[in-house]
């Protein structure tokens, strides 16, 4: 008879393994359970399949939770450059692209197999295809119904992460079990995800899709100077992920299509120094040529530059540099990279990830309340709460 496992975890993820092999390391018995019949799947699908596995410069300041301060003990504890060093003793290549996200230089699989090689060497045993029918509290430690039989263990870590891309084998099982031993969840909502429009905005924009520019892009407190990319069905890129975080429902956008500066002093210039050229030539020097046409189009306008009086100057300032726009919603779980909101870290020991009051049972990564912004910070997040959490089982 295979003897019992010390510690059960619950999802193959990046958290997950990560947990597993630091318990294992620690001389646990640890076994892994997920549903899914490949470990990792986010990882391999994550950064255009390169995965961005973390950010040089992560601070709790770029996680969004109604907790902000549960982060900063494990942040601290397991930092960027631990990753690193991992993924360098794995002689894995790797590739600086905007200043401090660190890609894998040819594959996200090397991510994945580099995690199972290490649960391996620690003796972490992984079962996929194996569904969690049902949890309880056992004596001093947990017992699970499983697909395939009853586990008992000393200790259970829920790390089935977030309701994004169901298809890869989300689903909102960790928060369930969150509620049956009486934790709160917080409000959920799809983040990092792409802008749909309305139909009048989408007709405008279709003619864009693969156009991008450099803005800069606010909602309420948010705001971030990356680039969009217009799609076929609305607003993406960087910029619109990340303002995503931010943006409720009814809320509009200001994006700022030329943010290097003030749009109007800039023709007023063009207007004194060339009167005679039109304003779509001028907006094309400074704008991808498609979207310079489409403006002229949006406003029904194509002046000289001489005929602009200050008080349309001012208009197309407002039209450059403060272009409002009410989304129709965000496209959602099928395309979101993370969950905002989740398990309610009041709840949790910042410092081992067990529930208060019930030790055994243990929640990390993306399924707890700590979010964080594009660019690497939510596989920082994984890899740090998985070691924390696996160094106190
Ligand atoms: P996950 O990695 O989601 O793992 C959860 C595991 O639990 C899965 O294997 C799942 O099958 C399993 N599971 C779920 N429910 C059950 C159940 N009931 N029973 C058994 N098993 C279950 N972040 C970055 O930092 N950089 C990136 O480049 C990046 N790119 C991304 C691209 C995309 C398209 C997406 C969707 C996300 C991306 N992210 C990125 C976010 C990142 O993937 C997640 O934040 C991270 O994977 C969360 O890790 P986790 O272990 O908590 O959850």
């Amino acid at each position: 008879m295979t003897p019992q496992p010390d510690v059960v975890v619950i999802g193959a993820g990046a958290a997950g393994l990560m947990c597993a092999l630091t318990a294992g390391y620690a001389g646990r018995r640890v076994l892994v359970l997920d549903h899914a019949n490949k470990a990792g799947k986010k990882i391999l699908m994550s950064g255009g399949g390169r995965c961005n596995f973390t950010n040089l410069s992560t601070t709790p300041a770029n996680f969004f939770s109604a907790n902000p301060a549960f982060c900063i003990s494990a942040l601290k504890r397991y930092r960027p450059e631990h990753f690193v060093e991992l993924v360098e003793r794995h002689a894995i290549e790797f590739v600086e692209k905007t200043p401090g996200q660190l890609f894998c230089a040819e594959s996200a699989k090397d991510i994945v197999a580099m995690l199972l090689t290490e649960c391996d060497w620690a003796g972490v045993e992984i079962r996929l295809k194996t569904s969690v029918e049902s949890l309880e509290r056992y004596g001093e430690g947990m017992c699970l119904h499983t697909s395939r039989g009853r586990i008992e263990a000393g200790a259970v870590v829920i790390a089935t992460g977030g309701l994004s891309i169901p298809t890869m084998g989300a689903t909102g099982f960790g928060y369930d079990i969150a509620r049956q031993f009486g934790l709160e969840v917080t409000e959920t909502r799809a983040a990092l995800a792409p802008f749909t429009l309305t139909s009048s905005w989408k007709a405008r924009v279709a003619d864009l899709a693969g156009v991008a520019c450099d803005i800069a892009v606010s909602c309420r407190d948010g705001r971030y100077r990356e680039p969009m990319l217009f799609t076929h069905r609305g607003l993406s890129g960087p910029g619109m992920l990340q303002i995503s975080s931010y943006w409720q429902p009814g809320d509009e956008l200001e994006i700022d299509l030329l943010p290097d500066g003030e749009a109007f002093d800039a023709l007023a210039a063009a207007r004194r120094e060339t009167p005679k050229r039109k304003l779509s030539t001028w907006l094309s020097e400074r704008l991808p040529k498609r979207l310079a046409q489409s403006l002229g189009e949006w406003y029904g306008e194509d002046p000289l530059l001489a005929e602009l009086s200050n008080a349309r100057l001012g208009e197309w300032q407002a039209r450059l540099n403060q272009w409002r726009i009410k989304p129709a919603g965000t496209e959602g779980w099928r395309t979101a990279e993370v969950t905002m909101g989740g398990v309610d870290t009041r709840a949790i020991s910042s410092k081992t990830f067990e529930v208060h009051g019930l030790p055994p049972l243990r929640f990390i990564g993306e399924v707890l309340d700590v979010t964080g912004e594009l660019g690497g910070y939510n596989f920082q997040w994984a890899w740090a709460s998985g070691v924390a959490c696996g160094q106190a089982l």
